[in-house]
């Protein structure tokens, strides 16, 4: 059975990555995702490559879902771009709090994800469906397990209707979250973000970054390809494949891919699920 997929995109810096996502897209969309997202820039520096690119999709009939980071923002600007993204059709967000660059503190009218979900239903409502991050690994800035836990909570309570995770190869950290989340009387859906492995050093890069941990095993096969690139990309579809088998078996309702703007890893993952 063909679980939902959602994809993810960043927005391209360039004409020629601009021109090179919408040929991803167009195979992409064999796959028949639900939705497609835009990753949004820290304080807003990619407003107009996320726009640009939400409406792209939303104009080649599929839905779209603009991710809106609120660090350093203020309720002002916000509302002004909840109505631009109104009036452009969008109907799903992605809420987060984002990241500042260091040095940048963390000024401005919204703390946490949850006071930009709060924000959002208070001023427009049911217009948007609202996804928000949880992170079955535990996010790198959060005081404690329990505390992030918590934190999640307080989003949903806030009037999120669905939660995507930060990527992870540990299928038992996702089951756990679930269940845990499940115990606090948190019911909606938490699909698990999952990222094809086409490139090792970029692979460890993001995940020093975001705190997702790759497991010893991988990690070491992984280094002992060297720049191998082709056996890379062929254990990385083996242990991504088997990981979205274990997450279908398990009761996932979906999964969220992040395809770094590539369509072949996913496509081919979905082929072999026989999706
Ligand atoms: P929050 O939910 O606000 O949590 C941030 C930290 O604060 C956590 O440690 C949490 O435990 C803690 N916390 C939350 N609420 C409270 C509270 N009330 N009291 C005390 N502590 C609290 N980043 C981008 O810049 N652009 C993107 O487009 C983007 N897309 C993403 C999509 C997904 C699916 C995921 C998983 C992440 C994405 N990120 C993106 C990264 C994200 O912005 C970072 O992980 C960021 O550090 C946290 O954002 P958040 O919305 O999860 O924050």
């Amino acid at each position: 059975m063909n679980l939902p997929i959602s994809l993810e995109f960043f927005p391209p810096k360039t004409p020629e990555g601009a021109a090179k996502l919408r040929i991803a897209r167009q195979s992409l969309y064999e796959l028949k995702p639900e939705f497609c997202s835009v990753t949004y820039g820290a304080g807003g520096s990619t407003q107009e490559g996320t726009f640009g690119t939400v409406s792209e999709i939303l104009a080649e009939g599929v839905d779209a879902a603009a991710h809106f980071s609120c660090v350093g923002a203020t309720h002002d600007k916000v509302r002004q771009e909840l109505a631009q993204l109104k009036a452009m059709g969008v109907k799903r967000l992605v809420a987060l709090r984002g990241d500042l660059p260091s040095g940048y503190g963390m000024g401005g009218e919204f703390h946490y994800a949850s006071d930009l979900v709060a924000f959002i239903r208070a001023e427009t409502g049911n217009d948007f469906r609202i996804e928000v991050a949880c992170y079955p690994e535990i996010h790198p800035q959060a005081r404690s397990a329990e505390a992030d836990l918590q934190a999640y909570a307080i989003k949903v309570r806030a009037g999120a209707d669905s939660a995507i995770t930060q990527y992870f190869y540990n299928a038992d950290a996702y089951f756990r979250f679930v269940e845990e989340a499940d115990r606090l009387g948190l019911h909606v859906p938490v699909v698990p973000g999952v990222m094809p492995i086409t490139n090792s050093s970029q692979l460890m890069r993001f995940s020093d970054a975001c705190g997702a941990e790759i497991p010893r095993w991988i990690r070491l096969r992984l280094q002992g390809f060297g720049d191998d690139s082709a056996s890379i990309k062929s254990f990385g579809l083996d242990v991504v494949t088997a990981l979205c088998e274990q997450l279908q078996a398990g009761g996932a309702p979906g999964i969220h891919f992040y395809t770094m703007n590539q369509a072949a890893a996913t496509v081919e993952i979905c082929k072999r699920l026989g999706w």
